[in-house]
């Protein structure tokens, strides 16, 4: 059974003038992966900022688990299961990996669900077992995105919203991301991804919306995105 885990309703989020987002609707059901995909300044990251609770609504109305948001603290955010990883990485340099994921987890007062989170992590990214002692910044930029994932997921979310998780990264990188992005669904993590790489994103979306301007113009399921002439011609390089 379809199982609403978020819903957004006629949301609008401005900057001063900057009408970013206008009017939004969108649902994410629990155990998809959906995907945000549009041009730069569409207004994929202020969406993202709106659920976690880093940038307040003008208007409109976001449901997760059938709970309003309005109101909540982006702290009461990721208790309730909402975990953004933001966009650029940031992690933090001078402390070690592991103490990078433990600041994930820092709600987490009891130690046996602590390591056997940990263990889930490191199972998903081994680079990051090998490397837990090493100071953050020494790692590649590959190797931050998976950290700052990790660290995502050190706070068992619901659903994680993923801020273009691919910038930036070398080929190799930006697959081994996606495979990941794959595996934290099957794990029964929900997934809110929004991307530039839309191809890749639409691979492995279960749906997508495309916006423009603050609005969405296009829905369907990954494969009608990706076979859609409108999409190809302006997203996907025809
Ligand atoms: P990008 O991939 O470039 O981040 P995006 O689709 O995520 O694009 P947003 O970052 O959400 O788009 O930006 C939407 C609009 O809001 C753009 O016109 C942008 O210039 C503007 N904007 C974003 N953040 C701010 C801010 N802090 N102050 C003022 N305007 C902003």
């Amino acid at each position: 059974m379809v199982e609403r885990i978020l819903q957004v309703t006629d949301l609008s989020v401005h900057y001063g003038a900057i009408k970013a987002v206008q009017q939004v609707n969108f649902v994410v059901n629990r155990g998809e992966i959906v995907t945000l995909i549009g041009a730069n300044g569409a207004g994929k990251s202020t969406i993202l900022r709106g659920i976690s609770g880093l940038e307040k609504p003008v208007a409109g109305q976001m449901m997760f688990n059938n709970q309003d948001l309005n109101g909540l603290s982006s702290e009461s955010r990721v208790q309730q299961g909402i975990v953004q990883v933001p966009e650029g990485r940031h992690v933090f340099p001078g402390m070690s990996v592991l103490e990078n994921l433990r600041l994930g987890a820092y709600t987490m007062h009891d130690k046996q669900q602590f390591s056997k989170t940990l263990a889930h992590v490191f199972d998903l990214f081994p680079i990051l077992a090998e490397r837990k002692t090493q100071d953050a910044a020494t790692l590649s930029g590959g190797e931050q995105q998976m950290l700052a994932i990790g660290r995502a997921l050190m706070a068992q979310p619901q659903m994680i919203l993923l801020d273009e998780p691919s910038m930036g990264l070398a080929p190799l990188f930006i697959q081994k991301i996606f495979d990941i992005i794959q595996q934290i669904r099957e794990s029964g993590v929900t997934v809110l991804v929004i991307e530039q790489n839309a191809h890749q994103a639409l691979t492995i979306a279960d749906r997508g919306y495309v916006l423009e301007s603050g609005q969405i113009i296009a829905t369907g399921t990954g494969a009608e995105l990706l076979a859609s002439s409108q999409v190809r011609a302006a997203y996907l390089g025809g």
